[in-house]
């Protein structure tokens, strides 16, 4: 489908301004679409490449489209980059300073402007309609569409007040653009922005490049380094931890093992928050380690990994959260180390909150989905986009497809584990249940005669961190819960009652350590990409090169070529212009701008 419009005018479009030569999956019918003056929803994974399924129209078009997107950083790194190719695109937000707000509305009125990014607040606000009804406008791009909706994680109410788009520009069309909607968002976003059903492009949700990868915490910071000493050394990432204090003492701990790391939490002040997001927009090799506050806003292309610390609060959320890696489709890393203790904490912030309590039955119930993708057996891609509607084959790609666990018959490990609890009272957390069951003698054992009942170590035929798992399993299956409200104790819900009774067969995983899945030692995705060792030297001298210029600009390395792009340049080694602007993401103006530069860095070390 693609192919047969190379030569139109929107694919020379992509030749020529972004370097690239075909389209992905439905960009091309989405920018026909669109330029026939329909409507649109297009729902497409993060990285997946909505831009230019707006930017492409409004370049082929007569006048200006107008962007709606809901933060100031977003819309300034898409000027930026957008300028960088010699788009005509500017910003006008609550720190545009009024001499250039002038000029980009006279550009606008005369139609010289390809783009423009405004903030809801600014497009509904101060009379900016009544500047619009006399300005050539080919097309409304609503980014991030999902703030439109309630059922959204993200409602903003001026984005539900977009609708009046539709009425008072019934000629214009509005492409509604989100990564992340549901069944019930999806339909809010068509009814408020008046776009019909069977214009919708709908993509997948799947993250081919991104590895799931989740490992038992037992010790969490050293799980943690030996993840990022394995896989990451040199890369750029981001780290979550629930807490302010976790963020500092794991960010601190990090640097000492000599790491870049850097914290960000809400407590910080907002000049310093700001200088961590920048720092880390335009320096390589750089981590973060954040509470979820982190991240929301940030295009940063080559976060090569996101890991959890502790337990987010539901599969929504964390596929937000690991979506951030990898969104230049190079590999990427999701990472988390989960305990039981997590899952006391995540059950007690629910009960805590101050949410209705259907509100808060519909939270637990997302808490477990959570922790069965933790506890899985199966793929947990299969996992996740099942969640999200979406059914595919076992993806090869995760920890469990390559590395598949072993299951062992757990009917009596089952039976023991249940009527621990039992004969303790459904009183005692998990270390002192485990500790009846492998007969491990302790002062609280004692002091409660536990070493007299009848289950006193009867298991062990498995360890201490096997009844870990076991315990984990069973509450992830939904035979026990555990009792926030009182000091973390287990108990057994009506199903677990039920089980030891009946005695059910159950199946359940042989825990085994999950350390390195690969035998490379190479510190960093770009480095086992490159295996070859000149390759790589003339990366690492495009990348200086490239820190150089960024520098000289005051503007991220990704701006000027992305890695992808690099690493292209690195294996193909082009001598000349002509060469270089077959390597995907030169075009015709960065080309002009850095291609001398780049050659003679090939020219020197190759
Ligand atoms: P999204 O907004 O969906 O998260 P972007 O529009 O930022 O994604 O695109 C992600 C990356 O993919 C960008 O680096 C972009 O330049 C690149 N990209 C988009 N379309 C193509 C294409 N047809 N061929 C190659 N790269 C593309
Ligand atoms: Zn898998």
């Amino acid at each position: 489908m693609a192919k047969d419009c190379i030569g139109t005018a929107h694919a020379q479009i992509l030749k020529d301004v972004f370097g690239y030569d075909e389209f992905r999956a439905n960009q091309d019918d989405i920018i026909t679409h669109t330029i026939a003056g329909k409507s649109g929803f297009v729902l497409m994974p993060t990285g997946g490449g909505k831009s230019l399924c707006y930017q492409i129209p409004a370049m082929a078009m007569d006048g200006c489209c107008i962007v709606i997107s809901p933060l100031i950083a977003l819309m300034q790194d898409q000027v930026l980059q957008l300028k960088e190719l010699n788009v005509k695109a500017e910003t006008l937000n609550s720190a545009t300073p009024a001499e250039d707000r002038r000029r980009i509305i006279a550009q606008l009125y005369d139609g010289s402007l390809d783009l423009l990014y405004v903030s809801p607040e600014r497009l509904l606000g101060d009379g900016f309609l009544d500047i619009l009804d006399n300005c050539p406008i080919n097309l409304f791009a609503i980014d991030e569409a999902h703030c439109v909706s309630q059922w959204g994680h993200d409602f903003r109410p001026e984005y539900a007040q977009l609708g009046t788009l539709a009425t008072r520009y019934p000629n214009i069309p509005r492409l509604a653009l989100t990564a992340t909607a549901d069944e019930r968002t999806r339909k809010d976003i068509l009814r408020v922005l008046n776009i019909n059903e069977d214009s919708s492009f709908i993509s997948g949700f799947d993250r081919p490049n991104i590895k799931y990868f989740v490992t038992p915490k037992n010790n969490p910071k050293k799980e943690l380094e030996q993840f990022i000493s394995t896989y990451h050394a040199r890369d750029s990432g981001i780290i979550y931890c629930l807490s302010r204090k976790k963020v500092e003492q794991t960010a601190e701990w990090l640097k000492e093992q000599g790491y870049n790391a850097l914290p960000y939490h809400a407590g910080m002040a907002d000049g310093a928050r700001a200088d961590v997001q920048e720092r880390f927009l335009k320096e390589e090799q750089i981590i973060i380690v954040a509470t979820i506050a982190f991240g929301m806003g940030i295009n940063k292309p080559d976060v090569r990994f996101v890991a959890h610390l502790d337990l987010p609060a539901n599969i929504e959320s964390y596929y937000q959260e690991t979506g951030r890696a990898g969104r230049d489709g190079l590999p990427a890393t999701a990472w988390m180390t989960y305990g039981m203790q997590d899952v006391a904490l995540r059950g007690t912030m629910i009960e805590s909150s101050n949410a209705s309590g259907d509100q808060k039955f519909v939270e637990k119930q997302k808490l477990s989905a959570l922790l069965g993708y933790c506890e899985t057996l199966r793929c947990r891609r299969q996992i996740l986009l099942n969640y999200f509607g979406d059914d595919i084959a076992p993806c090869g790609n995760c920890d469990i497809c390559e590395n598949p666990p072993e299951s062992f018959d757990g009917t009596l490990a089952a039976q023991k584990a249940l009527s621990a609890i039992y004969r303790t009272g459904q009183r005692f957390g998990v270390a002192h249940t485990v500790n009846i069951l492998i007969g491990k003698e302790s002062e609280q054992t004692k002091r409660f005669g536990h070493d007299k009942l009848n289950v006193w170590g009867k298991g062990k035929e498995h360890g201490q961190k096997e009844w870990q798992s076991i315990f984990r399993q069973l509450h992830a299956l939904g035979l026990i819960s555990v009792d926030m409200d009182n000091y973390s104790a287990l108990k057994l819900t009506a199903e677990g009652a039920a089980f030891i009774k009946e005695k059910q067969e159950i199946a359940l995983r042989v825990e085994k350590s999950r350390k390195a899945i690969r035998s490379e030692e190479a510190a960093s995705m770009i480095e086992r990409m490159l295996t070859n060792e000149n390759d790589q030297q003339i990366f690492d001298a495009l990348r200086s090169k490239r820190a150089e210029l960024a520098k000289a600009q005051n503007v991220p390395p990704y701006v000027i070529f992305h890695d992808k792009t690099l690493i292209h340049m690195a294996k193909v080694k082009p001598q000349t212009p002509s060469d270089l602007s077959l390597i995907p993401g030169i075009g015709a103006s960065k080309l002009g701008r850095y291609g001398d530069a780049f050659l003679d860095v090939i020219a020197g070390v190759a």
